[in-house]
């Protein structure tokens, strides 16, 4: 089977894609046409039965990259090998991300490097290092999975919402620098989404708050959205690829909210 959609031929690398948001995004592209590269954590058999899936669903390439994002070694390695055997990495998404909830005097160093390096540190070493072969090209889309916290805070978040506003900076630069090289360069700022991700920070939410599950879900995250619904991977991964067609060309340094209102109270 053979894809005619509008990345057929390209090639898309989504960190973070065994999971979540990035899933998501790494299927709508490949469902466009582009060869996927997958990268995270999880488990292999399931990694796989993802991976081939993608592949034989959609018509491309899929392969798949355990790299560890906070390893600048591991980041350079993974785009040359995708680079050997594809050319170029033509759509570069920064998704790959992880939380941690406590207040600032009580927040473990070691989770605030751990969510500089990963949130933020990678998605700088990603970029500089795709950025020669999609420059050869002259076109290139450079997404990043930032948050509605890359342009406003929430208490007990110091770490993340640090990265993501520097996701925000990072973004804005990279596009000032490439305007006229045929690349965009964006973030997507999500409201709260279902995913593993929020999951698994409700216990500490709880604990740092000294609420109810069901009162961290309505009045700590839901109440941050008028909409009172969580976003979903699928409308997030629906903005990433309107990000990768020719009419969002003059879309670039952008911070697009995808927050059901979040931002706009
Ligand atoms: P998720 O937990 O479902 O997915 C995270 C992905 O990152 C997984 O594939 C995981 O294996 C991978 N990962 C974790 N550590 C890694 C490492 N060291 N190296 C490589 N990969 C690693 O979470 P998600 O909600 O889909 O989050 C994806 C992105 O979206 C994150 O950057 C997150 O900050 C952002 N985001 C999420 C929400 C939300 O409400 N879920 C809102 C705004 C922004």
């Amino acid at each position: 089977m053979s894809n005619s959609g509008h990345l057929a031929g390209k090639t898309a690398l989504v960190t973070g894609s065994t999971s979540g948001i990035g899933l998501a995004i790494a299927t709508a592209l490949a469902g466009a046409g582009a060869n996927v590269i997958l990268n995270g954590f999880g488990d292999a058999g399931q990694i796989e039965a993802i991976r081939a899936k993608l592949a034989s669903e959609n018509g491309v390439e899929a392969r798949y990259f355990g790299a560890d994002m906070t390893k600048e070694t591991d980041i350079a390695a993974m785009i040359s090998a995708v680079e050997a055997e594809f050319g170029a990495i033509d759509v570069l998404v920064n998704n790959a991300g992880v939380q941690h909830v406590a207040p600032i005097d009580e927040f473990p160093v070691d989770k605030w490097n751990l969510i500089l390096a990963l949130n933020l540190s990678a998605a700088f070493h990603a970029i500089r290092l795709a950025l020669p072969a999609m420059k050869k090209k002259g076109w290139g889309r450079i997404i990043s999975t930032a948050s509605a916290h890359a342009l406003v805070a929430s208490p007990y978040k110091v770490a993340y919402v640090a990265a993501k506003h520097g996701i925000a900076g990072l973004t804005k630069t990279v596009a000032l620098e490439v305007a006229q090289a045929g690349i965009t360069v964006n973030a997507i700022c999500p409201g709260y989404v279902w995913t593993p991700l929020v999951e698994k920070q409700i216990p500490d939410t709880m604990k740092a708050r000294g609420m109810t599950e069901e009162q961290v879900k309505k009045d700590v995250l839901l109440a941050a959205q008028p909409t009172k619904e969580f976003v979903t991977t699928e409308e997030i991964a629906g903005l990433a690829l309107f990000l990768t067609t020719d009419a969002a060309r003059n879309i670039t340094g952008a911070l697009q909210v995808i927050d059901g209102g979040w931002t706009a109270a």
